[in-house]
């Protein structure tokens, strides 16, 4: 664990630190208001800082204020040191941002108690912060599969449809609607089902590069977004995705699955709607799933980028 003193008091500062070091605490120090202000609102910085309420330049209550007003994610634990103690002072050292005091000379048992809370107010937080985040990365993904949840893939797919206006480059969009699926609950139950869904994520996902996006839209529907590509790399990894998908059974407990998928591609080069995109590529999907299913149907012309593969 790490510490940051700020104290211009050359003796204090070492006695401080020695301190800290012999109860085995790494220790970082500066000599003036302004660096350690620097220092506090850098992401790496210690959590926790010891800073001397008269400095030169900004003092202890200033750098406290303007820590708190920097509008850091992380939260910084500041314990003012001041041989001040009377309430006013205390009054306006607290309400400048700083969490506790240290009078000067310090007793170590004073100090150490204090850094006691400080490290027990850290933790919390760190609590709450990683409960805020769980919770952000819930309200974004699909609970089976992992993947972006409908809302969130929506969202995604109308500013990658704004970013082509602004980049020049194209979206494509790849609807894809497992096949026969009604049958896989039927005959082997809605949990096979379940790891059916999660098994095409995983494989789908393997065929993407980083910056491709995939979500459900909904039950056994899924959407792959792919920014900055061009019909003949679209047309690529479309079939990729789709043989992908059917390349081997899914096991499930004494289960052997045959899967496949149905793909409608579209290919979007400026801003349009979200639901006329979905409409085109839905409309592929249909006419994939009626010239027999396991198939990619696009809505732009292939000839060329097939004739070129086979
Ligand atoms: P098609 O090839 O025409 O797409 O036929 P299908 O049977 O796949 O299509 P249909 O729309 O008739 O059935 C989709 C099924 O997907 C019905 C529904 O119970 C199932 N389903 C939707 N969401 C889930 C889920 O989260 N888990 C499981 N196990 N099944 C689901
Ligand atoms: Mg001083
Ligand atoms: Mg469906
Ligand atoms: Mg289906």
């Amino acid at each position: 664990m790490k510490i940051l003193i700020a104290e211009d008091d050359l003796v204090n500062r070492m006695i401080l630190a020695q301190t800290l070091k012999g109860w085995g605490y790494e220790v970082e120090q500066v000599e003036d208001g302004d660096t350690a202000l620097k220092r506090l609102t850098q992401n790496d910085s210690p959590t926790l800082a010891i800073i001397d309420w008269m400095m030169p330049g900004m003092d202890g209550p200033d750098v406290c204020k303007a820590v708190r007003n920097s509008g850091q994610e992380l939260y910084r634990y500041l314990i003012l040191l001041t041989a001040r103690n009377d309430t006013d002072d205390l009054v306006h050292g607290l309400s400048s941002g700083a969490d506790d005091f240290l009078s000067k000379p310090f007793v170590r048992e004073e100090l150490r108690a204090r850094l006691r809370t400080g490290h027990r107010i850290l933790a919390l937080q760190n609590e709450l912060i990683d409960a805020r985040e769980d919770l952000r990365y819930q309200a974004t993904r699909d609970a089976l599969t992992g993947v972006l949840n409908r809302g969130t893939l929506m969202r995604r797919m109308q500013e990658e449809l704004q970013r082509t206006e602004r980049t020049g480059g194209a979206l494509g969009v790849a609807l894809f609607d497992l096949d026969n699926f009604k049958n896989v609950n039927d005959t082997f139950g809605h949990l096979a089902g379940d790891e059916v869904l999660r098994q095409v994520t995983k494989r789908v996902s393997g065929e993407l590069r980083k910056y491709d996006v995939l979500g459900r839209y909904g039950g056994e529907e899924f959407i792959a977004l792919f920014p900055e590509i061009t019909e003949e790399g679209l047309t690529q990894v479309s079939e990729r995705l789709r043989k992908a998908i059917c390349s081997e059974p899914v096991q499930f407990e004494q289960s052997t699955i045959d899967i496949s998928a149905s793909v409608g591609v579209s290919i979007r080069y400026s801003e349009t709607s979200t639901e006329d995109v979905l409409a085109e590529a839905d409309a592929a999907l249909y006419r994939a799933k009626e010239q027999g299913r396991n198939r990619v149907e696009y809505t732009y012309d292939t000839t060329l980028h097939l004739r070129k593969a086979s």
